[in-house]
């Protein structure tokens, strides 16, 4: 072998091996929508029930397919059609596939800093503004100076400055305010739109002002890492509306499909962006009112909940499912887990791991990446 070789052969050796192409992750959640819509499109008894849908004529015509796999398509095209079709998913339990949080109460402030921090912390036990003591995925990349200033969240709910700690982590988010400095004219307008249009919740905000100013930071500032978290469903399904959680899964598929369409629109993203969608909790299934809610039995059994005539808790409400699609990601479509449930803890490190950073250099607590999801390394 040649001095040349060796010298070549050792370099090689030497040099770390990239061993996923991801440059970017975009996180989605549809708050509380559950598998079973995900996977058997819209429930008959739900839609033609007089009290849960005002709209059935329209929703079954629009929605209604005899076929489950039809309905499914018919309700989330996108996620089907080509999340599904072109990556990975888990959660359909009636396939043998399962996900599920590790929580232990089954709402959003526990489920969405397990997807974010990697780590189920035992002191999370409600939904109260509580700066989280636990750090997000996006500030430990923060630390690294290839994704300082690099990452972003939006979302409808107006807890996640608290969820993000936003007076420690310093990441921008947008959530449920309008945009103190908007950058254009366009953010300008979204702010008169929604100070102007009665926001339907006290605490969530319609989703179509969150996809805005999210695509509207996508476009402009890039970031690497970006986190987006729609909130109708859930709170739809909370008043009792299913035709309207029906409506908003079909729409926030549709914005997802745009954020994509998005992506694949610019230099810095064109297939080199994984795209991980997933959930904060399931909700019930039987008895058929439970639908509405979600929520374990710790929970339900504590006083004050409004839901201590559960006594076995909102049961199935653990239940999430999860995919993703992009560089990196293998095309196995559905992951069959067996009675292996993987948990929303592991979300976290399977996007870094994506973007080829190891979670044990900056948090070893955090749950371990999910090889299941990725193409086989080397
Ligand atoms: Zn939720």
């Amino acid at each position: 072998m040649s001095t040349m070789l060796k010298l070549f052969c050792a370099l090689t050796f030497l040099l770390p091996v990239k061993i996923y192409s991801a440059e970017n992750a975009v996180l989605i959640t549809f708050d509380g929508l559950r598998w079973q819509e995900v996977f058997g499109g819209i429930d008959e008894n739900l839609a033609m029930h007089s009290e849960y849908s005002v709209q059935t004529e329209q929703l079954m015509q629009q929605f209604w397919r005899s076929d489950s796999s039809e309905r499914a398509k018919t309700l989330l095209p996108f996620l089907h059609n080509t999340v599904f079709a072109q990556g990975s998913y888990v959660g359909n339990r009636l396939q043998n596939s399962c996900a599920a949080v590790s929580n232990n109460w089954y709402f959003s402030y526990p489920g969405y800093s397990e997807i974010l921090t990697g780590v189920v912390n035992p002191s999370i036990v409600s939904n109260a503004k509580i700066p989280n003591t636990e750090i997000t995925f996006l500030e430990l990349l923060e630390s690294n100076s290839v994704y300082a200033g690099q990452t972003a969240a939006f979302a409808s709910w107006d807890v996640f400055p608290f969820i993000f700690n936003v007076e420690r982590s310093g990441i921008h988010v947008n959530a449920f305010s309008i945009e103190p400095n908007p950058a254009d004219e366009y953010e300008s307008l979204l702010n008169r739109m929604q100070t102007d249009i009665p926001t339907p919740w006290p605490t969530v905000r319609n989703d179509f002002f969150t996809h805005q100013y999210a695509l509207s930071y996508l476009r402009r500032e890039r970031p690497k890492v970006l986190f987006i978290s729609y909130g109708e469903t859930d709170d739809f399904a909370h008043d009792g509306e299913y035709d309207q959680y029906i409506y908003a899964a079909h729409r926030t598929d549709r914005f997802i499909e745009e954020i994509w369409t998005t992506l694949q629109s610019m230099e810095q993203y064109r297939d080199n962006t994984v795209l991980f969608i997933t959930v904060d909790h399931g909700r019930g299934e039987n008895p058929l009112a439970s639908w509405m809610h979600h929520s374990s039995q710790a929970a339900t059994q504590r006083p004050n909940s409004g839901l201590t005539h559960y006594s076995d808790g909102i049961v199935g409400s653990e239940a999430t499912w999860l995919a993703a699609v992009g560089p990196g990601v293998a095309d196995t479509g559905l992951l069959r887990t067996g009675a292996n449930c993987l948990t929303s803890d592991r979300i976290a490190a399977t996007l870094m791991e994506l973007l080829d950073e190891d979670f044990r250099n900056y948090n070893p607590a955090m749950g371990s990446p999910i090889h299941e999801l990725l193409e086989s390394a080397l």
